[in-house]
């Protein structure tokens, strides 16, 4: 079962998964991906990510083995970090902190890993500098299906709100980071008190997979959800956060139906009551 890979902990099981420890064990699970001509999924932390009951066809590959600091250093004015794509952001943070570096702030309680980080462009939406991965992101590395690595600039890639296109197809495994080396006494200050805003706001008691709308143009998911008086609401085990209304909880025991039957109403509400229609920011894997 892949509910135990995923922060909202539903999903059903993967015909073939494999935890690669290595590049080059990734390189092989490739191979045979060829061979047997299966259908591919990459997962990383898996805190984005809504998992069908009737879980994911051919291989399901999860990174999080594939992890380690490479290289964390001062080079001319900045502070680099090179790192594999399944270490967790919160390596990254620990670097940051050290360093008293203003990346820490929009990193503290961020989940996932580094991979994930990039494909999901993540970040805050607060007006603070970094707030997202595309300012402090240098160059990423991409495994091709055929076990060719291939080094893309930040520049070359396509970033938008909560999204990095450019990259495919592959698999991101290597990520270089990098951070003006201007050491500020004051973060780890700040660091603390972004975490808890986090903990003010976010029902973190109850496994989710944080905002499942992205924020439309000139509008708050958020508020739209709350306005249109969807708070609380719950279909089985699978509810509308009454503390955070662009977040959907699972109270124990949901599964990955009950979740999208709960977003599907949501949308369906908000666009009847207020002409808006709300995409996911989540991503749906496997067979539904
Ligand atoms: C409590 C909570 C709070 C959150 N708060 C925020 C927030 O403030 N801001 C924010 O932006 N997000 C937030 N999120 C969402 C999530 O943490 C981010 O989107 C995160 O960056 C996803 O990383 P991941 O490693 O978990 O990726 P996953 O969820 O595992 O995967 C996301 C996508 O990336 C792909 N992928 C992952 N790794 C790779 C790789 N190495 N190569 C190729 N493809 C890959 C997967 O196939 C999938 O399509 C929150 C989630 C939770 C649970």
């Amino acid at each position: 079962m892949l509910a135990p890979y995923t922060s909202w902990q539903v999903g059903g099981p993967a015909e073939y998964f494999y935890l690669p420890d290595n590049l080059e064990q990734l390189r092989g699970a490739l191979a045979f991906v060829k061979s047997k001509k299966l259908p591919l999924t990459i997962i990383g932390g898996g805190s984005n990510l809504l998992i069908s009951d009737a879980g994911i066809e051919g291989l399901t590959i999860c990174l999080k083995n594939i992890s380690g600091i490479l290289v964390s250093e001062a080079r001319g004015h900045r502070w680099v970090v090179e790192a594999l794509a399944g270490t967790s952001k919160s390596e990254l943070l620990k670097i940051f902190l050290k360093q008293k570096l203003s990346p820490s702030v929009f990193l503290a309680g961020l989940p996932g890993e580094i991979g994930g980080g990039v494909v999901m462009n993540a970040g805050v939406g607060e007006k603070i500098t970094p707030r997202e991965f595309v300012e402090i992101t240098d160059w990423i590395e991409v495994m091709r299906f055929d076990g060719a690595v291939e080094r893309i600039s930040s520049e070359k890639l396509k970033w938008n709100y909560r999204h990095c296109e450019g990259w495919q197809p592959g698999i991101i495994v290597k990520i270089s980071l990098s951070w003006k080396n201007e050491p500020d006494d004051s973060i780890l200050v700040q660091a603390k008190a972004a975490n808890q805003v986090r903990l003010s706001r976010q029902p973190l008691d109850f496994p989710s997979c944080g905002s499942v709308f992205v924020n439309p143009t000139g509008h708050k998911a958020a508020l739209l959800i709350d306005t249109c008086g969807l708070k609380g609401y719950t279909f089985g085990k699978a509810q509308v956060s009454l503390k955070h209304a662009n977040f959907i909880v699972n109270l124990g025991g949901a599964t990955s139906a009950e979740i999208l039957a709960v977003i599907q109403h949501v949308q369906n509400v908000v666009k009847e009551k207020t002409d808006v229609e709300l995409n996911t920011e989540v991503i749906k894997l496997g067979r539904w």
